[in-house]
């Protein structure tokens, strides 16, 4: 019998209900809530996260934890509680004070962080990540590590990954990703991109998107597609999985990738199973796997050739003015476009992991007391020199240019260019189960490709992690080299080298 079990189950579907509403809240803060409203929804969420924490560390929730572990159970049941005991113990282990404080700083650091940025002014803003430093510092001492305090951080969002070997995967492109981004800055070859800077209607733009998300076969009867400044994709549930983009009458390919993108976590959510929803046998392995999911759309299919054979023919009918004097092989072109850039979230499918590799280094470097806050800038401004051979002309589009860090987020960086090299490997492996995969993309029959993440990835939801997900499905540990040949193929093709 597994009573044990059933009541662990009870206790923890609860804290799981509890996550759907401020899922709500938070999709709603960042969408349709009156910008009034912000104090109240702030004290709202802090109530739920209370009460997770509660429900995951109460007295009861832990005995029968220890109870449901000498239980039988079956090998669906054996992963629920292998993951939920990890939460729970995760949670027991970091004090409630050191948990509050955290809050409080974080929420007092995103202010300085805001005006600090606006005003060019890192001095003002250093002693917070030292404060933040230190406090993530305490959790990971608290949690415990094998090798390195980062360790404890990375796991939190990319469980199992350690510090060492992240970063061996991640040398492992560096050197090879900067000589591609020299060899294509000194092609000549430069793509025609002023059709894009044409003025695209946003509500064609919005057809656009949704015409390529519900042929990736995302189910518009079990979510939704809104606007918000920073796009994201949240679920309440397998049926109820919630995207958001944002609009600018120039950049229409912003909003599109944006759409593939989000559609593409998207289509992990709803492709969970509904026997097991509000578990850890049906949720998502990782923050690197779900990047994974986003970014083998977006970039492996939708900025592939095949997908613009496909696609071209919607763009015209959609934009048949902007697109007249256009072809097929020039939008393909221009939406791989490299070149380097200043600012991370508009960098493309290669520089983009220079700039996360970057951010490791120094979250590494932070935590192994090799820098110091003070440090950053200089550091900062270095190896972008290095890596991309630009120099930052000052720190508000420097160092201080993303928000992860005043929410006292190390850690998460590294989960982007982790889910680029699972998307790749999983690609190739899609490729040598469906020798026609490009074919069908080219004929805009997306579905046996969702369907194969589905069975593959989707559905088995928790049952491996992440580096056990990546040897089922495709034979091998990861590896970067299906990512540097598939780019190596992709841009040595596109510019001539
Ligand atoms: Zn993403």
């Amino acid at each position: 019998m597994s009573k044990h079990y059933e009541r662990v189950m009870a206790i923890y579907r609860e804290a799981s209900d509890l996550h759907g509403a401020a899922a709500l809240m938070g999709w709603d803060q960042e969408t349709y809530m009156p910008p009034r409203g912000a104090a109240t929804r702030g004290r709202q969420l802090a109530t739920i996260s209370g009460l997770i924490h509660e429900r995951l560390t109460s007295d009861e929730m832990r005995g029968a934890l220890g109870e449901a572990r000498t239980e039988s159970l079956a090998p669906d049941q054996e992963v629920n509680i292998r993951e939920i005991a990890r939460d729970s113990d995760r949670a027991v282990k970091i004090p409630v004070t050191l948990v509050k404080t955290l809050a409080e700083t974080t929420s007092a650091a995103i202010g300085v962080w805001i005006k600090a940025r606006q005003e060019n002014d890192f001095p003002a803003f250093a002693p917070w990540v030292a404060r933040l430093v230190g406090l993530q510092r305490e959790v990971a001492e608290a949690v415990g590590y094998e090798d390195e305090p980062y360790d404890a951080l990375l796991d939190e969002y990319e469980p199992a990954a350690t510090t060492k070997e992240t970063a061996a995967v991640f040398d492992s492109i560096r050197a090879p990703l900067v000589d591609l981004v020299q060899r294509i800055g000194s092609s000549g070859v430069a793509p025609r991109t002023d059709f894009l800077e044409r003025s695209y209607p946003i509500d064609d733009q919005r057809r656009m998107g949704v015409t390529a998300a519900e042929r990736m076969g995302f189910d518009f009867e079990a979510g939704r597609l809104d606007i918000s400044p920073h796009p994201f994709c949240t679920h309440l549930g397998v049926h109820d999985v919630r995207l958001t983009t944002r609009y600018s009458e120039t950049l229409p390919m912003q909003s599109f990738y944006g759409v593939i993108h989000e559609a593409g976590h998207g289509l992990y959510e709803q492709g969970h199973d509904p026997a097991h929803e509000g578990t850890p046998r049906g949720a998502s392995v990782s923050l690197g796997i779900h990047e994974s999911q986003s970014r083998l759309w977006e970039n492996m299919v939708g900025r592939s050739r095949a997908f613009w054979r496909y696609f071209f023919p919607e763009f015209s009918a959609i934009f048949p003015d902007n697109a007249a004097d256009v072809s097929e092989e020039e939008v393909y072109a221009a939406v791989n476009e490299v070149k380097p850039s200043l600012i991370r979230v508009e960098a493309d499918e290669i520089t983009y992991n220079l700039h996360i590799l970057l951010r490791f280094e120094i979250e590494r470097g932070l935590f192994a007391d090799e820098y110091t806050p003070g440090d950053l800038p200089a550091v900062w401004n270095e190896k972008m020199k290095a890596f991309l051979g630009i120099t930052p002309p000052d720190d508000k589009d420097g160092v201080m240019q993303d928000i992860h860090w005043s929410h006292g987020s190390f850690g998460y960086f590294p989960t982007y260019t982790l889910g680029n090299l699972y998307a790749a490997q999983f690609y190739r492996a899609a490729e040598r189960d469906m020798p026609d995969l490009s074919d069908q993309i080219a004929r805009g029959e997306l579905l046996p490709l969702r369907d194969w993440l589905r069975d593959n990835i989707h559905l088995p939801g928790m049952t491996y992690r992440a580096s056990e997900l990546v040897e089922h499905v495709t034979g091998e540990p990861l590896s970067a080299d299906y990512f540097l040949s598939y780019i190596r193929e992709k841009y040595g093709s596109l510019y001539r080298l």
